[in-house]
């Protein structure tokens, strides 16, 4: 049986005051149910974290970032290591995320740099992998989330990769309200499963997390979930809303 997992990427949205909000929001919401066998991960700006630990402290949600540095420590103006993720309680990081891809040209030797800083200092990376709209009108999807995933995870021992989620990703899904059908997740989650039994074996495979992320919704999100390889959702614009992020949990 593998985790279930949803995960919140809030990107640069929100106010300290709101933050905080949607998190008291959010401990509200857990309280009133029963407890959920949902792995709940919340990935705040880095600058609430603190914030964000102190809250999850007394809830049943987790606590990621949403980069990290590729180096130690030094001089790398502003930019956070995973030293200091791990001084802070922060239990999981998201990287290779797409607008990092795009915006900061993040390549996949970076994302392996990244992935090996986390797990020196026991954070799980959450990392992404997905194709543009172009590559997938030319086929190429598989082809590209391998080679991302090869150049950017295949250099772990075997060991060290039963400590990563995977969260596909298709580029074009990312905020624009074009969900993939949960025929094209599962056939993507299938097929990264596949690659990782190939390199690592099936016992490893078979306990990989893999996440869909992509115009995720409460509205879409079970039908998702219901896919045999699809463990859970990366959710961006619904998990800003509590009560929608809360939906997509008990989309399960
Ligand atoms: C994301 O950016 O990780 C994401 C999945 O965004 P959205 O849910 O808004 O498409």
């Amino acid at each position: 049986m593998r985790q279930k997992i949803v995960a919140g990427n809030w990107k640069m949205n929100k106010s300290f005051s709101e933050a905080e909000e949607t998190l008291d929001e959010l401990v509200n919401l857990l309280d009133e149910q029963e407890k959920t066998d949902v792995n709940i991960i919340v990935c705040t700006p880095a600058i609430y974290l603190e914030m964000a630990v102190d809250i999850a402290e007394s809830s049943a949600f987790a606590v990621g970032a949403q980069d990290v540095s590729a180096y130690e420590k030094g001089a790398y103006t502003g930019e956070i290591s995973a030293t200091m993720l791990n001084s802070m309680q922060v239990e999981y990081c998201i990287i290779g995320h797409s607008e990092r891809r795009k915006y900061h040209h993040e390549s996949n030797a970076e994302v392996a740099q990244k992935v090996e800083q986390l797990l020196g200092k026991t954070i799980t990376p959450i990392v992404c992998c997905g194709e543009v709209l172009a590559e997938r009108e030319a086929n190429r999807q598989f082809e590209v989330v391998k080679q991302q995933l090869s150049e950017s995870l295949f250099q772990l021992q075997p060991l060290d990769f039963t400590n990563i989620i995977i969260a596909y990703e298709p580029v074009w899904a990312i905020g624009t309200g074009k969900t993939a059908t949960p025929e094209q997740a599962q056939e993507m989650h299938a097929f990264i499963r596949g690659i990782v039994e190939d390199k690592y074996g099936k016992e490893i495979a078979k306990k990989l997390p893999i996440l869909y992320g992509g115009s995720c919704t409460p509205q879409n999100a079970a039908t998702l979930f219901a896919q045999p390889d699809v463990d859970g959702g990366l959710i961006g614009g619904a998990s800003l809303v509590a009560q929608d992020f809360m939906k997509i949990i008990n989309a399960f």
